[in-house]
């Protein structure tokens, strides 16, 4: 499924392995360590190669630990993509504990660190929804929201942003949130129209 902003800027929804799909960016779902783990962070690691642990091994040095809500930039190893942007979502309690403002806060990090790489394309798992507990549909429409204020903005470089979902479940969550965005006036599916 596609959405096209009046500016032609573009999201598209992928079912499948995030790390199969082309993009100048992918982002990463990493934790405050910046260790690697489970889920998406280890399939990045497992399909980059060690190369990106040796880039977050000088980061660490540097910075510590990554404060959750926030990203840092490495290349991409054996990927397909220039860089990983790695975001520390929260770990979902009960919603009431600054989840949502934090998982928001890690998409605008991550758009961020895309312009000042003039990153074109960029792709996004569900950050925060698997071994963090986020639920799925709120997760889902504060990526879809953060990413169509993004892209609402003339300045920005991106032409597509791409939310590659591990499965039908989740696949389906984002789908529904992005038809409800596209029936509001302020934007339009399909082509750009002129008003
Ligand atoms: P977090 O710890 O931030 O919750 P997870 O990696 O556990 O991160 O999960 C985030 C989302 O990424 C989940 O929906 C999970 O199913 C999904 N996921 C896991 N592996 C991949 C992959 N290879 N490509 C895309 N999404 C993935």
């Amino acid at each position: 499924m596609e959405w096209t902003n009046q500016a032609g800027r573009r999201i598209a929804l992928v079912e499948g392995d995030i790390t199969r799909v082309a993009a100048d960016a992918v982002v990463n779902a990493a934790n405050s360590g910046l260790e690697g783990g489970g889920g998406v962070d280890g399939a990045i690691h497992h399909a980059g190669g060690p190369e990106i642990m040796r880039e977050l091994d000088g980061i660490r040095r540097r910075i510590g630990r990554c404060p959750t809500g926030a990203a840092v930039a490495t290349g991409a190893g054996r990927l397909p993509a220039k860089y990983v942007f790695h975001a520390v979502g929260p770990v979902y309690r009960d919603g009431a504990h600054g989840e949502p403002e934090l998982l928001a806060s890690c998409y605008r990090k991550c758009f961020e660190l895309a312009g000042e790489r003039g990153v074109k394309t960029i792709s996004f798992p569900a950050i925060s929804a698997g071994i963090y507990g986020y639920p799925m549909a709120e997760a889902a429409e504060i990526a879809l929201r953060e990413t169509v204020a993004h892209l609402a903005k003339p300045d920005t470089a991106i032409e597509k942003v791409m939310f590659v979902l591990f499965g039908q479940r989740a696949f389906e969550e984002y789908e529904k949130k992005l038809s409800a965005i596209g029936n509001r006036p302020s934007a339009s599916r399909g082509p750009a129209t002129k008003s």
